[in-house]
């Protein structure tokens, strides 16, 4: 059996990773779920996966849901904080960590079981782009295994050459084209940019997922920190990423090799898919996702991305190009900046514009530890906090 500990368990790609799980009852193991606050949804999981440890974010939720356990007689260790996400990220009986927290505060825990020598599956991008390669050199140094579940780096993964031990030109790879779907204002008129809601934001035409990641897909910055992500998970320049705007989800991402091969990975937009072949590889296992139907889909558009509507995008190739800590605090203005748009303090077209302003403002130093990469992160948030609050109820200009 492979135990599996899931960061985040309570959200769109941790229940996700639940079900294929369950389907494969007789191979994986739950060993360990987490959540924030959330303490009915991890009660619920608990009874219904039996793992050894749950952990939340603070003492009172872990209280909490001792008492709930407690109440019906299920024996689960609650543990909390940073030091209980470290604790089942790396436990012994532990062989793989699906790290789905979103954001910053899935850095260390990620970190953790990259030292631990775990396989790790890697949703939160937020972790690597910010530690870029502190954390490719931890999973070398440790042994670990490195399996991306963003769905275009999956498929990334599934079109690169396996030996790449002279680099991507070696390989005979001379582009990654990745895929976008543009989000759901691809074709919004600009000037209706300044009143879209979070409502709006987070309804994503193809896919389900959290608030931020669907904020993030609607600015286009969740394709800017993918750009980032590819860069350090496939040793790629930013100039051999192409980000192309697919709309209907359907191609994945595609590698573009030196004799004019294009291959690409398909699928239903469904997390299930790169969730199942990252906890299988090198095999493939059922997901659960319906095969996919390419009468009923017709047809696949393709157009180039607009830098001008979408900043965020250019904002993180800036990010990656300057390198050090930049990306790191451009992640972190711009957690500030959606978590203010989600609580309506900030409108939508001014998220580029504080991420921006953060990046001009908080200098930039080498990301060579763990300590310089949180003090960027701490630097930038106080900045975009601080900016927010001056420009509150004033427009941006
Ligand atoms: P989500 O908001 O649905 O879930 C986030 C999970 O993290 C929840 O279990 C929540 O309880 C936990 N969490 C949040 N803040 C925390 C904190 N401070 N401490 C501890 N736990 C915390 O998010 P999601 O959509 O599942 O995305 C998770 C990650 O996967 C993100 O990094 C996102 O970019 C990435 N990702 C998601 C998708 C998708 O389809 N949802 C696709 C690709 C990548
Ligand atoms: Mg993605």
């Amino acid at each position: 059996m492979i135990g599996v500990a899931v960061l985040g368990a309570t959200g769109s790609i941790g229940t996700s990773t639940l079900e294929v799980i369950k389907r494969h009852g007789a191979r994986f193991r739950p060993i360990a779920l987490t959540a924030n606050r959330q303490v009915e949804p991890l009660f619920e999981q608990c009874i219904e996966y039996r793992p050894e440890y749950a952990v939340m974010a603070d003492d009172d939720s872990a209280q909490q849901l001792r008492d709930r356990l407690q109440e019906v007689g299920v024996g689960v260790e609650v543990l909390s904080g940073l030091d209980g996400l470290k604790r089942v990220a790396t436990l012994p009986q532990v062989d793989y960590v699906m790290a789905a927290i979103v954001g910053a505060a899935g850095l260390e825990p990620t970190l953790a079981a990259a030292s631990a020598g775990k396989r790790v599956l890697l949703a939160n991008k937020e972790a690597l782009v910010m530690s870029g390669r502190l954390f490719m050199d931890t999973i070398r140094e440790s042994g670990a295994e490195l399996l991306p579940v963003d769905s275009e780096h999956n498929a990334i993964h599934q079109c690169m050459p396996a030996d790449r031990k002279n680099g991507l030109a070696g390989a005979g790879v001379s582009k990654i084209l990745l895929t976008a779907s543009g989000g759901p204002f691809r074709t919004t008129p600009l000037e209706q940019f300044a009143d879209i809601t979070p409502e709006q934001a987070c309804s994503h035409p193809n896919w389900v997922m959290g608030r931020k990641i669907s904020v993030d897909s609607a600015t286009m910055m969740n394709k800017g920190l993918e750009v980032i992500e590819a860069c350090w998970l496939f040793d790629a320049e930013p100039e051999q990423i192409q980000v192309v705007l697919h709309p209907q989800s359907v191609i994945h991402s595609m590698i573009q090799y030196t004799d004019g091969s294009v291959l690409a990975q398909l699928g239903n937009p469904d997390m299930r898919t790169p969730i199942a072949h990252a906890l299988a590889w090198p095999e493939r296992m059922d997901s659960g996702v319906p095969p996919l139907d390419l009468f009923a889909i017709a047809r696949l558009d393709f157009e180039a991305p607009d830098f001008s509507r979408f900043p965020c995008l250019r904002l993180a190739y800036e990010a990656i190009q300057a390198g050090g800590t930049c990306p790191a605090i451009l992640n972190a203005a711009n957690e500030i900046a959606v978590q203010a748009f989600l609580d309506r303090r900030l409108n939508f077209a001014t998220i580029p514009d504080v991420i921006e302003a953060t990046l001009g403002n908080v200098s930039s130093c080498p990301a060579e530890s763990l300590t310089a990469v949180l003090a960027g992160d701490a630097a930038a948030r106080e900045q975009a906090t601080q900016l927010i609050s001056q420009k509150e109820g004033q427009s941006w200009a």
